[in-house]
């Protein structure tokens, strides 16, 4: 399955100009589907980073910072529209890249649409306020850019997190710099294309493809960069976060989860078991909210073991452009990760509840996982506390309100939670004891929502993106003092 990308892919987007890295190298971008070569990229380097956030300074001290608010929002509101136009190109390529069911590619093509539609719309309407101080005094805030942003994020989700936090950064007048994933970045350059097409000022969003570890350090450590966005693994946080401190720079942190979906004994069933299996599917289970864990009040926990057994074993994981319940896992190590837990699974003897099926024809090329619920396993196993990042999901019992609050908390993370019950008390008490982000009742969001504030506690991070929040983290607070007497 040879697929062609419909434009030049090897090069970075600096100044409003597309160009070779300097070394001339490229990296290689698999697809997840059959493991054929998809395209190259340009292994941008410390240069290209410097390149691009100097880039990214003259934007803001020129063309770009000069716009007005309205006219900054009509900006990413054109840009918006254009994914609209090109959501199906766009789709097909980020299930190309990732590996994700096509329809999910499309459902996170209208959501960069809307992330691009929701801050165009916002831009002009986020103001100071006056505050009563002094006699003879009037004291007033207003909202400025931080300058320069960074950028990283991670594959697995590339159109909805560029969209929620480089469409809040530049709503907000900062000029960015963007490192995306060397597993995943088509639509990233493709969102560049956009930007270019559009008219957006040269140099408000320039993009840096390669390594984490060269140009992503880079970026993390440039003494230009005003504000830090990272999105991915708690590992890199802590490097990012480190490099930050060193600059005395703000980051948002938006790193890993293990969230529980917690079913109460009242709960309507029919509604959240399509909800259940799918927080646990979704993009083969590569969503950092997905809801690994499915807690259960234990006098219903054997019927819903039971029936959610049923709905997995009728899982298909395949090609991406297949269009079916799943896709391929990002990568080979991917795969050798989860395939690792399930070792652990088996090797602790615990209950496979049930599995579903790799359809035949899957190439074998290709880095399939067969989405699998384990059941019976204690909430300090690592398979209940560690994240997996694929499609694998416990089931635990627990006994009462209180039991559940502790082992829906007794993860280092604290990312999303669900809730499911009948009883509108319970639901409010859980939702405040519950140490998370995000806690949706008797629905689950994994990935949703433009309008919500996202983000999360402990091992998952710090900071919030989404929302009109984002755009509060994405500038700066100047109090104004003015004596007139
Ligand atoms: P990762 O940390 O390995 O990579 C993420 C990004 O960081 C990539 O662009 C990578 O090139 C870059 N990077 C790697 N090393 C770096 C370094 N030393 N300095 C700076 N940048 C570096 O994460 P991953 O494995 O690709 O992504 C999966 C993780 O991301 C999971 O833990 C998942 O939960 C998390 N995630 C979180 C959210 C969220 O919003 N909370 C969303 C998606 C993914």
């Amino acid at each position: 399955m040879a697929e062609r990308v419909p434009f030049v892919t090897h090069q970075t987007f600096i100044g409003g100009r597309w160009r070779d890295a300097a070394s001339g190298q490229r990296l290689p971008l698999l697809n997840p589907s059959d493991g054929s070569a998809l395209a190259e990229i340009a292994r941008g380097s410390a240069d290209e980073v410097d390149a691009a956030v100097r880039a990214a300074q003259a934007a803001r001290d020129g063309e770009w910072g000069r716009l007005t608010a309205a006219e900054r929002g009509r900006a990413l509101m054109a840009m918006g529209r254009k994914v609209l136009e090109r959501a199906d190109e766009l789709a097909r390529l980020e299930a190309l890249d990732v590996g994700k069911p096509l329809r999910q590619g499309r459902a996170d093509a209208l959501a960069l649409a809307r992330y691009l539609e929701f801050y165009g719309g916002a831009a002009d309407k986020i103001g100071g306020e006056t505050i009563p101080y002094l006699n003879g005094y009037t004291a007033l805030t207003w909202r400025e850019p931080h300058g320069v942003t960074g950028h990283v994020v991670p594959w697995n989700y590339p159109m909805q997190i560029i969209g929620r936090s480089v469409g809040a950064a530049l709503a907000m007048g900062n000029a960015c710099v963007l490192k995306p994933a060397e597993e995943a970045c088509l639509t990233a350059l493709a969102i560049g294309r956009i930007a270019d097409d559009c008219g957006l000022p040269a140099g408000a969003l320039n993009i840096v493809p390669g390594l984490g570890e060269e140009a992503g350090a880079a970026l993390s450590a440039h003494p230009g960069v005003q504000h830090l966005s990272f999105t991915g693994s708690v590992a890199t946080g802590r490097l990012v976060q480190a490099a930050a401190a060193r600059n005395t720079v703000p980051v948002t942190l938006e790193l890993g989860g293990k969230s529980p979906q917690i079913v109460f004994a009242d709960a309507d069933l029919d509604a959240a078991l399509p909800y259940l299996v799918n927080a646990g599917i979704q993009n083969a289970g590569q969503t950092c909210s997905a809801g690994s864990r499915i807690l259960v009040e234990r006098s219903r926990f054997d019927e819903v073991v039971q029936r959610l057994a049923q709905r997995v074993r009728a899982l298909k994981a395949g090609p991406a452009l297949a269009d079916l319940d799943l896709g391929p896992l990002i990568s080979q190590r991917q795969h050798g990760i989860v395939s690792r837990y399930l070792d652990l699974a088996r090797d602790g003897g615990l209950a496979i509840a049930a599995q579903g099926e790799i359809v035949a024809d899957a190439p074998a090329g290709g880095f399939y996982a067969r989405p699998t619920l384990l059941a019976g396993v204690t909430p300090d196993h690592a398979l209940a506390q560690e994240e997996i990042f694929g499609p694998v999901q416990v089931a635990i019992a627990f006994d009462d309100e209180a039991d559940a609050i502790r082992i829906a908390n007794g993860t280092p993370y604290g990312l999303v939670a669900g809730v499911w019950t009948r009883d509108g008390s319970r639901a409010l008490r859980m939702a405040r004891a519950l140490r998370c982000g995000q806690v949706f009742v008797n629905n689950y969001g994994a990935g949703g929502g433009v309008e919500l504030p996202f983000g999360g506690v402990g091992a998952s991070g710090h900071g919030r993106e989404k929302g009109f929040e984002a755009l509060y983290g994405f500038s700066a607070l100047k109090t104004v003092a003015i004596l007139h007497g």
